[in-house]
């Protein structure tokens, strides 16, 4: 019974996802879903990532936390569009949300749609929001265990960005490895390794972003 209603669910995420992803083809507009636990430094990373490329990138956001709009506002200070999504007590995101909050952005002035998923390495992988790529963030401090617990999560990812990655001195983390269990699950995705604190690795992740946008174009 359980898993017949969670496939049903899953369903009609699926069609409204189709739609999101007709609207972004259409619209010529590069979707991306983020996702991570908490803590990963996604707005951060965002952040950064708006200001730096704001002559070259229109980028706007839809923010997934269950409670507070905290993210959206350091989006829109960072001079970003941005939508927040507070889904009150759910863990991920679903496409109909996506769909519903795609009214609420100036779409049309836009490049590229990044979706900050409620930070959650378990449930939001399995929602397709009708993306054309997704980010999976792993931090260094949350340790080099997670891509070996949280296999669904990275094997979709079209990039892995591990971020913070100036802690590593710092704390015990073995990239080597990480890189490793990654490659196993997934070994069509990119790892790039950044810092949206210090700027470390960011060129690499911007150059990325960059080329799939002309892809999708
Ligand atoms: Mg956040
Ligand atoms: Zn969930």
């Amino acid at each position: 019974m359980k898993v017949m209603l969670r496939k049903k669910i899953l369903d009609k995420n699926e069609q409204a996802a189709l739609q999101n992803r007709g609207f972004f083809s259409k619209s010529g507009l590069l979707c991306i879903n983020m996702i991570s636990s908490p803590g990963s430094g996604k707005t951060t990373l965002l952040a950064r990532t708006i200001q730096d490329l704001a002559s070259k990138l229109r980028i706007g956001v839809i923010e997934g936390d269950i409670k507070t709009d905290t993210d959206a506002r350091k989006i829109r200070a960072a001079g970003a569009p941005a939508f927040q999504i507070e889904t009150e007590g759910a863990c991920h995101l679903s496409a109909q949300q996506i769909k519903d909050a795609l009214k609420e952005l100036p779409c049309a002035k836009l490049d590229v749609i990044v979706i900050e998923n409620v930070g959650n390495l378990v449930c939001p992988s399995d929602f397709d929001l009708g993306e054309g790529v997704r980010v999976v963030v792993l931090s260094v401090p949350e340790g080099d265990d997670k891509p070996r617990k949280y296999p669904g999560s990275f094997s979709k990812a079209d990039v892995v960005l591990v971020n913070k990655i100036d802690l590593l001195e710092h704390v015990e983390f073995d990239l080597d490895k990480v890189k490793r269990d990654i490659r196993r699950l997934n070994p069509d995705g990119e790892i790039l390794q950044v810092s949206a604190r210090t700027g470390q690795g960011m060129q690499d992740w911007y150059q990325w972003l960059r080329e799939r946008k002309e892809q999708s174009a």
